[in-house]
């Protein structure tokens, strides 16, 4: 199913996951909002590559831990593209670190960003949705670790998990609304989030994954775009992405 017409803001679009989201959405029609906080040049190419190949893209900088920034933004989106349909909040950090060791700070900034971002950004986007009365699609990204907890992420699990709690809830307010919310929960997918990662750590976590092997941003991809496209009535779930990882 075609998306021409319908209007895609996807936080975080300048790299990873909300680099390849953004590219896929384009490709399949959406005009894309690509967000980013401070990556000006990465998000820049994606809008780049979503033009050169024929779409509509357009910068958003906001960072999505202040709630202004958020309501700024969907107003630019409305401003520039006149409507907005669907809502990828990919937008996040992670600070790993055992809880004897984790600083408020890094609780702070990985609970404020991953969590209240969505927060901040489904709340500024849902005036405009309910308004224009055509449904809607928020698709949120949790993570592995939200279901079942990552030694060294007790700040980033306990935001995935409240992601994931967040959206069951928000799906049963705006289900009525034709607007579906949906969870992402990905494993070990190849992104500089993971590129980081300690050779041994990394071979410790293919060894769990029953495909024993790291996911691809476009096997993500995939999946957004299949809540994006259709699914009408998927709400309120999570989706796996990982290979077997919590099998
Ligand atoms: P990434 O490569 O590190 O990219 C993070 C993105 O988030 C960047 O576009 C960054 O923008 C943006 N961002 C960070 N803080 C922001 C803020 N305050 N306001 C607005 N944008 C902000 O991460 P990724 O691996 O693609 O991960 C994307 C999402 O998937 C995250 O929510 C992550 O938790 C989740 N996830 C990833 C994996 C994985 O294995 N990669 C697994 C499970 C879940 P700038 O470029 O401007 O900094």
């Amino acid at each position: 199913m075609s998306l021409e017409g319908k209007v895609a803001l996807v936080t975080g679009g300048s790299r990873g996951l909300g680099r390849e989201i953004s590219l896929a959405l384009a490709k399949t029609g959406a005009a894309v909002a690509v967000n980013y906080a401070s990556q000006h040049e990465a998000a820049r190419e994606v809008v780049q590559e979503i033009e050169s190949s024929g779409g509509k893209g357009h910068l958003f900088q906001a960072d999505v831990t202040s709630f202004e920034e958020c309501e700024k933004m969907i107003k630019a989106v409305l401003d520039h593209f006149g409507r907005i349909d669907i809502l990828v909040n990919n937008a996040g950090i992670r600070k790993d670190n055992i809880l004897a060791r984790m600083k408020e700070e890094d609780w702070d900034s990985v609970v404020d960003t991953n969590l209240k971002g969505t927060y901040n950004c489904c709340k500024a986007a849902l005036k405009p949705l309910l308004k224009q009365k055509s449904g809607g699609r928020i698709i949120n990204m949790a993570s592995i670790a939200g279901l079942v907890g990552n030694s060294g992420q007790c700040n980033y699990a306990a935001a995935k998990a409240g992601v994931i709690a967040f959206t069951k809830s928000l799906a049963r307010e705006v289900g009525k609304r034709d607007i579906t919310v949906n969870a992402i929960a990905p494993g070990f997918i190849e992104t500089e989030m993971t590129r980081e990662m300690p050779h041994e750590l990394k071979e410790k976590a293919i060894a769990s994954i029953a495909q024993e092997r790291f996911g691809k941003p476009e096997e993500v991809a995939e999946v957004v775009l299949f809540l994006a496209q259709g699914a009408e009535y998927i709400t309120g779930t999570v989706i796996c992405i990982d290979g077997g990882l919590a099998l």
